[in-house]
């Protein structure tokens, strides 16, 4: 790694952190670290299975190597608290959270829960790693109020003693665990509403997510994917994911794809170009859509044990593949 390439790494950090895990990003293209251990586990999406309860959000817990993340925090405030106690699931001791992007279905949790996990450990959920562009001004075109919660959040956040860490490239957060950074969209996916306006040194300009971020965890069967909302859309994350780490297979897609309102031309090219990524494992929770998980088993070659609906408390793992619990098996 170049001592150029360190720099441009920490100089978008907004704050350096105490330990050394950013600082051990390798470059791109060059052979990362494999993870021996995983497991994704839902702790809110739309459906509910014996415990917890559903709602149109999106948050996991990503165990790796001994190591715990969390992955966005669900839509309202208390989601994700009641589910990992319904789980038996306790969050206090994950110091380091991810924010997929800013919308308020992935980020309503966030301070709920660091202030109620702070109480028995100042150190829970103390970092939040995210993208350039989370909390960029998105004014309401009715009469020009700011919709992004994520300003006033950051701020919330931070009188805690919570850090934001952002990030404008892949970055390795933990030994063979990467966050994308923004995604180039090559392909025009256009997975977000058309209506919302993001404010630019040019002007106000359509939002399409540029913070979008998605994480990598590269193993010995290949990259498994864990997307918020994919609003940069799969096929963009995934090349971009095979071209910052290592041109893998896309061994498993966890999370939402914002298929529910794609076009039966869209999905069947979604499904082909997963399929040519060698996807052997499909997790379609939140904004995935019910349809789209099904169009994808059958393009794609997955089977009901491969392609399933995400539920509360379902889970990957690198052993035992999707436990879908009872309802979406
Ligand atoms: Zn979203
Ligand atoms: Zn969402």
């Amino acid at each position: 790694m170049s001592i150029l390439h360190v720099f441009m790494i920490l100089s978008v950090v907004s704050t350096r952190p105490e330990r050394v895990d950013v600082d051990s990003t390798a470059p791109p293209g060059l052979p990362s670290h494999q993870v021996r251990s995983l497991r994704v586990t839902v702790l809110s999406t739309m459906l509910a299975d014996f415990h917890g309860v559903g709602e149109w959000g999106f948050a996991a817990l990503v165990e790796v190597d001994g190591r715990r993340i969390l992955f966005d925090t669900g839509a309202r405030p208390e989601t994700v608290l009641a589910n990992a106690r319904e789980l038996g699931i306790d969050l206090s001791g994950v110091t380091d959270l991810v924010l997929s992007h800013h919308h308020w279905d992935h980020t309503g949790g966030l301070i709920p829960l660091r202030e109620a996990l702070s109480k028995q450990n100042p150190a829970a959920l103390s970092r939040a790693h995210v993208g350039e562009g989370i909390f960029l001004s998105r004014p309401s075109p009715e009469d020009g109020q700011e919709t992004n919660q994520m300003i006033a959040r950051r701020a919330a956040y931070e009188a805690t003693g919570g850090k934001f860490l952002v990030y404008d490239r892949p970055v390795e957060i933990l030994p063979g665990v990467w966050l994308t950074g923004p995604v180039p969209r090559r392909h025009a996916e256009r997975l977000w509403s058309r209506s919302v306006r993001l404010k630019t040194p040019q002007g106000l300009v359509e939002d399409s997510l540029p913070e979008d971020v998605s994480l990598i965890i590269d193993t010995p069967e290949g990259l498994v994917l864990i997307t918020g909302c994919g609003h940069a859309g799969i096929v963009n994350t995934i090349e971009y994911a095979r071209s910052a780490v290592r041109p893998a297979p896309a061994y498993a897609v966890i999370g939402g794809l914002h298929l529910f309102r794609a076009s039966d031309e869209s999905l069947e090219w979604t499904a082909t170009k997963l399929k040519g990524f060698g996807l052997a494992h499909l997790l379609g929770a939140h904004c995935t859509g019910i349809e789209a998980v099904f169009r994808i088993r059958e393009t794609a070659g997955l089977t009901r044990k491969t392609a399933v609906i995400g539920a509360i408390g379902s889970s990957f793992s690198l052993e035992g593949g999707i436990d879908p619990l009872e309802l979406a098996r």
